[in-house]
């Protein structure tokens, strides 16, 4: 297969917590009356290629193997630019006619017994299925089965790939791929011709951060799994930052631990980029 890139999506601590500053870190604007809740969240994303050249795009990329679908909208969402085509990157359709599968890595989190950490994945995956049944997109996530690390993480020549889902216990091991601050990695492999998407893992952080799946009762400190997880999810459909303060693809988290549900930007972005199917 040629013309492979890898988009990453960051999903950060603020630096004001951690005064941690990253070049493409976006810092929460300041509330207007409230005082600055104790745990801000910063989520920031910037694409990374590797596999191809981004100096030397194709001149004339071909027609997209399936129609991407809206461009552009007034709603404050925000598809993820392929960068090498002029529009998003998308599923192909067959992807989405089979129901887009999410693997999850059966070693789990360190924080939360692992049928908690599935129940909060696919409380997020439906909810991004259930905007988009809505307005009657044919979008539908399924469980792509128990796929341990090594065969699911990362782009595998030939297949079988894997839309993986795992954490990362170990400090070392988290710290030789992304900042100690860095809170999820979302990253989507699309084929630079079409800008249709191969392979989307998501990588969080377990080495530095803690998860809980309820708020009642969660350290002060946790996050809410289900909230990161929608934002990852939101990145492995094909969604970079929004602009809406109440999506769950803002770049910001006002209040860590709060859960954060699919505003009308969101389920504006999944019926949009959804509804030609
Ligand atoms: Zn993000």
């Amino acid at each position: 297969m040629t013309g492979l890139s890898d988009l990453t999506a960051h999903y950060e601590r603020s630096p004001i917590e951690r005064k941690h500053t990253l070049p493409h870190l976006r810092r929460s604007p300041p509330p207007a009356t409230a005082r600055t809740p104790p745990s801000l969240l910063a989520l920031a994303a910037f694409a990374l290629a590797c596999g191809d050249d981004p100096a030397t795009p194709p001149q004339e990329p071909p027609p997209p193997e399936d129609p991407p679908c809206s461009r552009t909208s007034e709603a404050g969402y925000v598809r993820t630019d392929s960068r090498f085509t002029e529009g998003p990157v998308f599923w192909p359709a067959e992807a989405v006619e089979g129901c887009i599968p999410v693997a999850f890595d059966p070693v789990g989190s360190k924080d939360l017994p692992a049928a908690a950490a599935r129940d909060a994945l696919w409380r997020a995956a439906d909810s991004w299925a259930a905007a988009a049944e809505g307005c009657g997109a044919p979008l539908c996530l399924r469980d792509g089965g128990d796929v341990p690390r090594d065969e699911g993480l990362g782009l595998r020549e030939g297949g079988p790939n894997h839309n993986l889902v795992t954490f990362t216990v170990d400090a070392a091991t988290w710290d030789a791929l992304q900042s100690p601050t860095v809170i999820a990695v979302t990253t989507t492999t699309i084929n630079a011709r079409t800008g249709a998407l191969v392979d989307a893992d998501v990588n969080l952080n377990d080495a530095h951060f803690l998860f809980a799946d309820d708020e009642v009762g969660a350290p002060p400190d946790a996050l809410d799994l289900e909230t990161v997880l929608r934002h990852e999810l939101g990145h492995l459909l094909g969604f970079d930052h929004g602009a809406d303060p109440g999506s769950v693809m803002f770049p910001t988290e006002a209040s860590g631990g709060e859960r954060r549900g699919l505003s009308g930007d969101d389920v504006a972005g999944i019926c949009e980029a959804f509804g030609c199917y």
